[in-house]
């Protein structure tokens, strides 16, 4: 027996190491930040939301290199999202908090591209999101950092600047739902498998990105990740 055609699994680069990190699932966490959530026009308080992207919407970035996507189709507002990306490493369903970082493999510098118009859209019309977050070249992302290298992200500074200008700036401590909470409530939904990716959030200062941009996201221990928008 033959697989009919040949697809490509989509992988992350693991940092200081020739192995690759193979892609399963992307998860994503919405409004896990109080003050991104005010400026998406919620109180703060509500309690943050799960939703997905597909697997190859991921766009590797190599240590030190450069990342390059193509402007989105159907959209005039594409919007940057600085995020913790968190690697998991091993299986779990139901998992308490306080065994979730059991399943952490690693870390990464992720950006959650949005067509922000298209988001509006579907909210007001009470339709999924699912084309406003999980298009093509949605998910771009630096090399994972091991957990056992990096430690525990629970503090941090997390920025992005566009072409030089700072745009977005907060601390992992700000997180609504920390990495070890994250894991536990995601995994009450899906089993959790290696190979899953969990974005965990923005901080407030999202906005548009346009043609010719040059983005530049970091979070403290993990480096920075460069994405052109062509
Ligand atoms: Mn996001």
């Amino acid at each position: 027996m033959a697989m009919v055609f040949d697809v490509a699994l989509p992988q992350v680069s693991i940092a200081g190491s020739a192995d690759v990190f193979p892609v399963r699932r992307i998860y994503c966490v919405g409004r896990n930040y109080a003050e991104h959530a005010k400026e998406m026009g919620a109180t703060g308080r509500e309690a943050p939301f799960f939703f997905a992207k597909p697997a190859d919407a991921v766009v590797p970035v190599a240590a030190g290199g450069e990342g390059q996507i193509a402007y989105p189709l159907r959209t005039a507002n594409l919007h940057h999202e600085v995020e913790l990306v968190v690697a998991i490493g091993g299986a779990g369903m139901n998992v308490p908090a306080l065994s979730a970082g059991a399943l952490v493999f690693g870390y990464a510098v992720g950006i959650d591209l949005t067509r922000r118009d298209l988001q509006a859209e579907f909210k007001k019309k009470g339709q999924p999101w699912e084309m406003a977050k999980g298009f093509d070249q949605s998910a771009p992302i630096g090399p994972i950092h091991a957990a056992s290298a990096s430690g525990l992200m629970a503090a941090g500074g997390i920025s992005l600047a566009v072409n030089g200008t700072e745009r977005q700036h907060g601390d992992l401590s700000d997180m609504i739902w920390s990495v070890p909470e994250i894991i536990a409530e995601l995994s009450c939904y899906v089993e959790l498998r290696p190979g899953d990716l969990i974005f965990t959030g923005t901080p407030a200062g999202v906005g548009p990105l346009v043609r010719g941009d040059c983005v530049t996201a970091r979070i403290d221990r993990l480096g920075s990740l460069a994405l052109t928008i062509a």
